[in-house]
């Protein structure tokens, strides 16, 4: 395989409280009886792999009217995305020289509502969405009945050209596979890209929103664990894949790895 470049779409920033991507973080003590609550950025970006087969889209953001009613308050309230309309799809993808047409596959890590909400420009095409089965079942489920406020049903509730992934892992494309992370949802996958001439990546989306839950294994607030057992499983299986050979590796929101990925590496 060549080496696939892959293209950092900006999406734009959500502010959040520190205790969600860090179980934890801000605890009252005997001696702090009332520390500060913690607001931290949390960036939402996409990715954009040029295989040679096809021109592969990773998630697709928030949707661009998330602070103009289109994402529940009390939601917004808590994951605030200010800049989410300057950063839509079309406009990320024009700014590293792409266009919607130039998409032929997207990988939808999950389906939660910074994820999933640029959908709806791929409805009535045939451009393949490739989710975890057990993903799309949750994200209806947790939509229509209410359960999972973090699932909007019209994000994804399209005529799309729906490619279910079944079980554990398999392939996508020559080089690269895909991996059934769950733990931060039950359908959430992860990606692992192999580049001959850059270094492999391993694309594990929101199983760590920054590198702390990630090298430092600590888990992300309960809120944003669908199961934690699940979730430090996922976590072993990363590792042990890290054992066998150098990986780069991606998550889902943290703002040091951001700043610093190049926007094409
Ligand atoms: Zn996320």
């Amino acid at each position: 395989m060549g080496s696939m470049d892959v293209h950092l779409l900006d999406r734009g920033s959500m502010s959040i409280d520190l205790n969600y991507p860090l179980e934890g973080a801000v605890t009252a003590t005997e001696s702090n009886p009332n520390p500060d609550a913690v607001r931290a950025d949390g960036p939402v970006f996409n990715l954009v792999i040029e295989h040679p087969d096809a021109t592969v889209l990773w998630d697709t953001g928030s949707h661009p009217e998330a602070g103009d009613g289109y994402w529940p308050a009390e939601i917004y309230d808590a994951f605030t995305h200010t800049d989410a309309s300057e950063h839509d799809l079309p406009t990320a993808l024009g700014e590293r020289g792409f266009s919607l047409d130039d998409i032929d596959a997207v990988v939808q890590s999950h389906l939660h509502l910074d994820h999933a909400g640029g959908l709806r420009h791929f409805a009535g095409s045939e451009v393949p969405i490739y989710v975890h089965e057990q993903e799309l079942k949750h994200a209806y489920f947790g939509a229509t009945t209410g359960t999972d406020s973090a699932y909007i049903l019209d994000d994804f509730h399209h005529d799309l050209n729906w490619e279910p992934l079944y079980g554990d892992g398999g392939y996508l494309f020559e080089g690269i596979d895909w991996l059934h992370l769950p733990g931060h949802t039950p359908g959430h996958t992860g990606l692992l890209v192999e580049r001959n001439s850059a270094e492999d990546l391993l694309v594990v989306g929101d199983l760590a929103y920054s590198s702390v839950n990630y090298e430092h294994e600590h888990p992300m607030g309960r809120d944003l664990l669908h199961s934690r057992q699940d979730w430090w499983a996922s976590l072993r299986r990363c590792k042990e894949l890290e054992k066998r050979r150098a990986l780069e590796v991606v998550y889902g929101h943290d703002p040091e790895q951001v700043a610093h990925f190049p926007p094409t590496f």
